[in-house]
């Protein structure tokens, strides 16, 4: 006997029911950060996407079941990372700044 899942649809509040082979559970990047995981899923009524938070063990227990998995990106890992502070519009240029400047025009961006 295969796994499924009944849950209401949160746009329509139609009841719905689903082999778990055909939802998707969306766990958070981060288990720690409180976040729970979602399950999403296709209302035939509405025809839009129903998504609802689950517990972990429901999320464990749907993947079992065969239900598809997406990773929400960790927010700290796609944060764009600046090797050093980047400089405050404010603060007028230094003859440091310049020196890099032409540094990285002549040898960093140029060569590209
Ligand atoms: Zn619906």
């Amino acid at each position: 006997m295969s796994t499924r899942i009944r849950t209401t649809c949160t746009v329509c509040g139609s009841g719905l029911e689903a082999p778990a082979g055909r939802v998707l559970v969306d766990l958070p990047a981060a288990p720690d950060a409180g976040l729970p995981p979602q399950l999403l899923l296709h209302c035939p009524v509405c025809d839009h996407g129903s998504t609802t938070a689950i517990s972990w063990a429901h999320a464990a227990y749907l993947l079992a079941g065969g239900a598809g998995c997406l990773t929400s990106p960790d927010v700290a890992a796609v944060r764009p990372v600046y090797p050093e502070l980047p400089p405050s519009p404010d603060r007028p240029l230094t003859l440091d700044d310049l020196l890099e400047l032409h540094e990285e025009l002549e040898h960093g961006l140029l060569t590209r």
